[in-house]
């Protein structure tokens, strides 16, 4: 019996962990269009050593994140946050973000009101969501449709579209409540107030209490190398995938120069690229796909003298809000926030800037957008002086943007690739969540599903 074939589109986290979860199971290849292997993770040399200039943490609490970096021998390099400290940089001052909120939906009262970020009236009004009517609403709504229903357009401003800006550069009033805030989202469906069922959802997770989140020593790339020598030659760099079509025994795989036959096709590429690929064979899903919208962000990563920095605060990071109309909308203190890099001889942070329909910032040649994110994070942290160095990476259409109904749009998309030949496996950030910990737990429900497809053909084969 002939060994299946499997090629896994994408060698970012996602195609290259399915694949790395497939190596014994099948004969299989990864196809990565660009010269690098990581997609959104690149840890690069910067002032003096590596930095990780994509993501920088994954979700411990995820386990599937964790139980990854075990399985490929990277436990011991693990490390956590010396500190989950977060300020929000508001009206020309830092005050610190509250605890105790799910992704900055209230449960807390007290801690919100110590935080001074909400005034009086936008205090009471959380305080009576208990006691107002519940509206129903059917199906999904915006997180700033649910969210501010119940706490105000404040809560929804100033606390959880910060947050939610580090993960989608998103839009709150865009934003799909189900599939960006599940835990928020479940406490709405099941209880009648919104903060007495966020407040068991603490109670109940309250044993999870350990390190949110976690990096590996000497950078996240090394996560990409370790799966890139374990896969050896089952990797192609330079590997563009233009089309997948339907072929007489399996899917054709389309690339610049030939066409090869698969069992089984992974793709772990972005919606837009997926959509691509799937236009001629699978139309209707082609369009569904193209409709998921992204947000373009870059990185600015700074270092400064630490004669300068004696007043930063000893925080992991910065949030800030849309409405305070500056470029900058998030700022990691690495030097800070791990362990591993608090001996470095600089103050290294990385700058976030870009959101979905704001491009004012990356619209910006390099050197301008430098200058003025320094201008920004010197005024935010009261630096002395300016950044010694400067790096700027752009990651264009790189943050899917979960739209209202995302969850319904993902069923439809598969039940039509379901229709046409057996063997299209859908993943990759576009679909089922944004994190590194969700990629890795994508890719090993995608590995998962192409054995079970493979052995059903398998079964069906021998089938008298
Ligand atoms: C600046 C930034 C910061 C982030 N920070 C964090 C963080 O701190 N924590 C966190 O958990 N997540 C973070 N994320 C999100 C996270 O990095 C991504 O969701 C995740 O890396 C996506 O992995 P993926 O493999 O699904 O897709 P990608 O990493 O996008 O990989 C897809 C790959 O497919 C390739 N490809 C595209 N088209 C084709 C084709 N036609 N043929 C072959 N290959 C193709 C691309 O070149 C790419 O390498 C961040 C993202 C960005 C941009």
């Amino acid at each position: 019996m002939s060994v299946p074939r499997v090629a896994v589109i994408g060698g970012g986290l996602t195609g290259l962990a399915t694949a790395w979860h497939l190596r014994a199971d099948a004969e299989v290849v990864v196809h990565e269009a660009s010269d690098r292997l990581g997609g959104q993770i690149a840890t690069v040399p910067f002032d003096g050593g590596p930095l990780d200039v994509g993501a920088d943490a994954m979700l411990a609490r995820q386990r599937a994140g964790p139980e990854l970096l075990e399985q490929l021998g990277l436990g011991a390099d693990v490390v956590h946050p010396a500190t989950g400290a977060v300020r929000l940089w508001l009206a020309g001052q830092l005050r610190p973000l509250p605890s105790g909120t799910v992704f900055g939906v209230p449960t807390d009262l007290r801690s919100v009101a110590a935080s001074g970020v909400l005034g009086p009236a936008d205090l009471a009004f959380i305080a009576s969501e208990p006691l107002r009517p519940r509206r129903f609403v059917p199906g999904d709504r915006s997180v700033a449709d649910l969210v501010g229903e119940r706490f105000g357009a404040r809560v929804v401003e100033r606390l959880v579209e910060p947050l939610l800006g580090g993960v989608y550069a998103g839009d709150a009033r865009q934003l799909s409540a189900q599939a960006t805030l599940p835990p928020v989202w479940a406490a709405a469906e099941q209880h009648r107030s919104l903060l007495r069922g966020l407040a068991a959802h603490r109670t109940r997770t309250a044993d999870d209490d350990g390190p949110v989140f976690l990096t590996v020593r000497g950078g996240l790339g090394r996560v990409v190398d370790r799966l890139a020598a374990e896969l050896g030659p089952r990797v192609r760099t330079g590997s563009p995938v233009r089309a997948i079509s339907a072929a007489a025994d399996g899917l054709a795989l389309h690339l610049d120069d030939r066409a090869e036959l698969v069992d089984a096709v992974v793709l772990a590429v972005p919606a837009a690229a997926a959509a691509a690929m799937l236009a001629t064979g699978w139309p209707k899903a082609a369009r569904e796909l193209a409709g998921i919208r992204t947000a373009s962000v870059g990185v600015v990563a700074l270092a400064y003298d630490r004669r300068d920095a004696a007043a930063v605060p000893a925080a992991s990071g910065v949030l800030v809000p849309r409405s305070e109309h500056r470029l900058v909308k998030a700022i990691t203190i690495s030097t800070t926030k791990w362990p591993h890099l608090a001996d470095r001889p600089r103050l290294v942070l990385r700058a976030s800037v870009g959101r979905v329909d704001d491009d004012r910032a990356l619209a910006l040649p390099d050197d301008d957008l430098a200058d003025r994110v320094d201008e920004e994070v010197r005024a935010a942290l009261g630096l002395l002086g300016p950044a010694r160095e400067r790096l700027v990476v752009r990651w264009p259409h790189a943050l899917p943007q979960y739209g209202v109904g995302h969850h319904a749009k993902l069923d439809r998309i598969r039940h039509l690739l379901e229709q046409g030949p057996a063997g299209i496996h859908l993943g990759g950030a576009s679909c089922d969540g944004v994190g590194l910990s969700a990629r890795a737990g994508d890719a090993a429900r995608l590995a998962n599903d192409v054995r079970w497809q493979l052995a059903r053909g398998v079964a069906e084969g021998a089938a008298p």
